[in-house]
C-alpha cells in the first residue's frame, strides 16, 4: 500500500502543481508594478498581498465603483 499511498500523494503534488499553472496561464505573468489605468506606481503593499495586481489601489477601487455604475477611472488631480 506503501507504493499507493506515494502515488496518491505524488499525484496530489502534480495536480497542486498543474492547478498552480492553470491560475498563472489565467491571470498572465506577475504584474510590471504599474497600473494599467493611470500608469502610477502600484503600491508595493499591494503587490505583495497580489504579486499579479494590474491597477493600484485607487484604480481597483474605481473599477469596482465601473462594474456597479459604469464609470470610467480618470487620471488622478
Ligand atoms: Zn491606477
Amino acid at each position: 500500500m506503501d507504493d499507493l499511498d506515494h502515488a496518491a500523494e505524488r499525484s496530489q503534488v502534480f495536480t497542486e502543481a498543474a492547478l498552480q499553472t492553470v491560475l498563472l496561464r489565467l491571470d498572465g505573468p506577475p504584474s510590471s508594478g504599474v497600473c494599467r489605468s493611470c500608469t502610477d506606481p502600484i503600491e508595493p503593499q499591494r503587490l505583495r498581498a497580489n504579486p499579479r495586481a494590474r491597477l493600484c489601489a485607487c484604480c481597483a477601487e474605481e473599477e469596482e465603483i465601473h462594474r456597479l455604475r459604469h464609470r470610467r477611472c480618470g487620471p488622478r488631480p
